[in-house]
């Protein structure tokens, strides 16, 4: 079989390949604990639930439109334009199965060959695999742990050029959990207003800030035409296996998105977007209860992990990861398999999301308390057996 070119472009996300590794240990009898995946470990809320099982008993198994249902690109405006302070009309969303659809159409719409895309560094790995794959080229913009993993507007202004198409930003982020405070935002967005370069504000995290309010780019002077905003229920509302997310973008890109959704996947399910409208408009007093429990693991987990011998770890101020520096002990990726095989702890090498993520690990704090201060005795265990 001979493979088109364009696929030795396509990259992956590694969590995915940890996970088979870690469930292959576990079939062999091992007791493994999973930090590798990023997906809350709380089940969908249960009025949610019953939104989605009342929609399918009432017959919503039909195609539908393919930018989404009305009730539901509504209920996204509405709840865009609250939480953003921005004006948003139905027209301006595209619903998507999973957030994650929304980079490659956005990415495959407005970049292609000669055209360069700034991406964070480290930063979600689908992000560089889509731009190359759509022919771009993908810039890495460094992140660095002495900014909180915030962008550094400078070094975002060193790499803009008159090729630039897009610029990506993800905040809070995965996989350090920082979050770029207002004042980046600002500077960010004139360079942006005033070269006419259009952003992906991935926003899919803004209901996991831990320090203030979440701010979005698309609110600052002139950004509103030119941000499109990602965001989705996957991790807000626990619901990563429902498939739904969005974007949110100016009326005329919107339409160039739906048609690659035509083209693509024709629609979401009409029950897991009555269960989006219940989700949005119902009580967010789980999401908030969940948001609480995160601030708790997160507080033990990075109490813990810089209580281990060699390791150092940023307080994040959002999502739900923590990205510890274990530099000083060895290779980033050595580590990540050592814990794993001899440990039974599966977390990620900082390097699946770049090369500056290299000396750094990924854990995903959704899983329990216990099992959390389980897995950092495991880890405490393991780097001192040298
Ligand atoms: N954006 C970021 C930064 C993510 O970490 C993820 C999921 O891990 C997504 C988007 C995609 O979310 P979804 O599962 O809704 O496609």
């Amino acid at each position: 079989m001979q493979l088109a070119e364009r696929m030795s472009r396509l990259g992956t996300e590694s969590a995915f390949d940890v996970l088979l590794r870690a469930r292959a240990l576990e079939a062999q009898g091992r007791d493994v604990i999973h930090l590798e995946i990023g997906e809350p470990d709380f089940d969908t809320p249960e009025h949610i639930v019953q939104a989605g099982i009342d929609a399918l008993r009432h017959g919503d198994t039909h195609y539908t439109p393919a930018a989404g249902i009305p009730e539901l690109r509504q209920a996204i405006a509405d709840y865009v334009s609250q939480t953003r302070g921005i004006a948003v009309a139905q027209q301006q969303v595209v619903v998507t199965p999973g957030g994650k659809p929304v980079m490659f159409f956005v990415i495959l719409a407005l970049a292609g060959p000669g055209d360069e895309v700034i991406c964070p560094d480290p930063g979600f790995p689908i992000y560089a695999s889509a731009v190359e794959f759509a022919g771009a080229r993908a810039v890495p913009l460094t992140l660095r742990e002495e900014d909180g993993f915030a962008v550094d507007p400078e070094t975002l202004r060193s790499l803009i050029s008159d090729r630039t198409k897009l610029i990506i930003l993800n905040s809070p982020h995965n996989p350090t959990g920082g979050v770029i405070p207002g004042s980046a935002l600002d500077e960010i967005a004139a360079m942006a207003a005033e070269r006419g370069i259009m952003v992906l504000s991935d926003e899919i995290y803004s209901r996991m800030v831990y320090d203030g309010a979440f701010e979005s780019i698309a609110a600052r002077p002139g950004m509103a035409e030119q941000t499109i905003i990602l965001d989705g229920f996957s991790k807000t509302y626990a619901m990563t296996g429902w498939r739904l997310g969005y974007g949110v973008m100016p009326a005329a890109l919107a339409e160039q998105v739906t048609r690659l959704a035509v083209n693509c996947h024709s629609c979401v399910p009409g029950f897991t977007q009555i269960a989006g409208v219940t989700a949005l408009t119902g009580s967010q007093a789980p999401v908030e209860a969940m948001v609480a429990e995160f601030r708790r693991r997160r507080d033990a987990v990075v109490a813990g992990l810089n209580a281990i011998p060699g390791i150092t770890c940023q307080m994040p101020a959002g999502a739900f990861y923590a990205f510890p520096n274990v530099s000083q002990i060895g290779d980033s990726a050595a580590i990540a398999d050592r814990l794993l095989n001899e440990g039974g702890v599966a977390v990620l090498d900082g390097a699946a999301f770049g090369a500056a993520g290299r000396g750094y690990l990924r854990l995903s704090y959704a899983n329990s308390l216990e099992r959390l201060e389980a897995a950092l005795e495991r880890m405490r265990q393991v780097l001192a057996d040298g």
